[in-house]
């Protein structure tokens, strides 16, 4: 797919930073796509969305309130600061805390009606004994079967009053699986073995075991709840599959800077790691590693105008990065300051990117940095009325 540059976009009142455009349509694309996977309402599966660190960098309250009004009634965030900062945009909606009540936080949870991930005996006990004293509030009890991270060892429940964790609304018994991004791994047969073998005695709570690649595992791997991110955002949930069948939702663009004709040979960058002659041209774009854009892609990725690869060259710096765009002048592309070049896109996605830099599209996401100037696609909340103006 071809894009046109549009140069006329960046110098307006954005200055000189990078843009980043969510497209929200595309997120509520995918969670109904994952929703229906889940079998929908009618078949009694049900999608949460995971929306810690900031939905993945790209701003949890438009994200959560898009799938609001898309119908998602369950979020997971990491932290109570999270929680709080989202019940206060959402007040119908149940807010799973996954890391956990420290000693001391109970009232806070209730008072904002967050849902404690509990993860240890001495965590249930703890919210258990405060919704005595209160009243009985939503939690859930998280189980690790493989993971070493947080949760309760199966062994645990043993000496838990199973009861009264049962008595809790809305209560949720959860586990992470640890490999699901590598179907063939013996250790997600065990691990939903495992967490089989503790469902029944918990059998009113919904059990929840998929993240994104988990909902791609089998129906068996699907149970009452599941607790996708990454896929949400667009990342691969089935990358040993190859194609995405999620739909893109990042597109970030950097401005050139300045354009450079090469017309004696030269070093470029930190480092002068790499090596140009004419003829040849260099453009510098306004984004760099403080940006999210990883310093490990110096001479090994690509940046894109108008569909055009054109090498990053040199090493990324803090505030920008160098790019060979000599094969795109040569066909003929305009570029001049102010000219918005992809780092990101439809064909070069974030799963792409994360390849370059030799890690994972989440890191990408959650790095990408403040400075860009920010763009939401689609409405936030497609499911209300408008609202009538003063
Ligand atoms: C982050 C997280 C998820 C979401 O995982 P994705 O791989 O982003 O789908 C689900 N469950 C737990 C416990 C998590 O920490």
């Amino acid at each position: 797919m071809t894009r046109r540059a549009d140069p006329e976009i960046a110098p307006q009142s954005s200055g000189s930073a990078g843009l980043l455009t969510i497209d929200l349509d595309a997120l509520a694309a995918n969670w109904r796509l994952l929703r229906d996977r889940m079998g929908g309402p009618q078949a009694g599966g049900a999608c949460a969305a995971v929306v810690k660190a900031d939905g993945y960098g790209l701003g949890a309250l438009p994200v959560a309130r898009r799938l609001a009004a898309e119908g998602c009634t369950t979020f997971f965030v990491a932290n109570v600061e999270e929680g709080i900062s989202l019940r206060q945009a959402l007040p119908e909606p149940e807010i799973f805390v996954l890391n956990g009540l420290l000693p001391g936080t109970a009232a806070l949870f209730a008072r904002h009606r967050l849902a404690p991930c509990l993860n240890d005996p001495e965590q249930v006990k703890g919210w258990l004994a405060f919704c005595t004293g209160s009243s009985p509030s939503p939690a859930a009890l998280h189980v690790d079967t493989g993971m070493t991270r947080l949760g309760l060892d199966p062994e645990d429940l043993e000496e838990l009053d199973l009861d009264a964790a049962h008595a809790l609304p809305g209560l949720v018994v959860m586990s992470q699986l640890a490999c699901a991004d590598e179907p063939g791994h013996p250790l997600n047969r065990r691990q939903l073995a495992d967490f089989a073998k503790i469902r029944p005695r918990l059998a009113a709570a919904r059990a929840s075991l998929a993240n994104s690649y988990g909902l791609f595992l089998g129906s068996d791997f699907l149970f009452d709840l599941g607790r996708p991110g990454y896929a949400l955002y667009g990342g691969n949930p089935t990358p040993s599959a190859g194609a995405n069948p999620m739909r893109p939702v990042v597109r970030l663009q950097a401005p050139v800077l300045q354009l450079r004709e090469i017309r004696r040979s030269r070093t470029v960058g930190y480092g002068a790691s790499a090596c140009t002659g004419p003829p040849a041209h260099i453009a510098t774009l306004a984004a760099g590693y403080a940006d999210g854009y990883l310093r490990a892609i110096s001479n090994r990725g690509a940046v894109f105008v108008d569909g055009c690869a054109c090498p990053v060259t040199g090493r990324i710096s803090m505030d920008l990065l160098t790019a060979d765009v000599t094969d795109a002048l040569r066909a003929g592309i305009d570029i001049r300051p102010g000219t918005l070049v992809d780092l990101i896109d439809d064909d070069h996605t974030i799963d792409h990117v994360a390849e370059r830099a030799g890690t994972i599209g989440y890191e990408i996401l959650t790095g990408l940095g403040s400075r860009y100037r920010r763009r939401y696609l689609g409405a936030v909340e497609a499911a209300l009325p408008e609202q009538s103006g003063p």
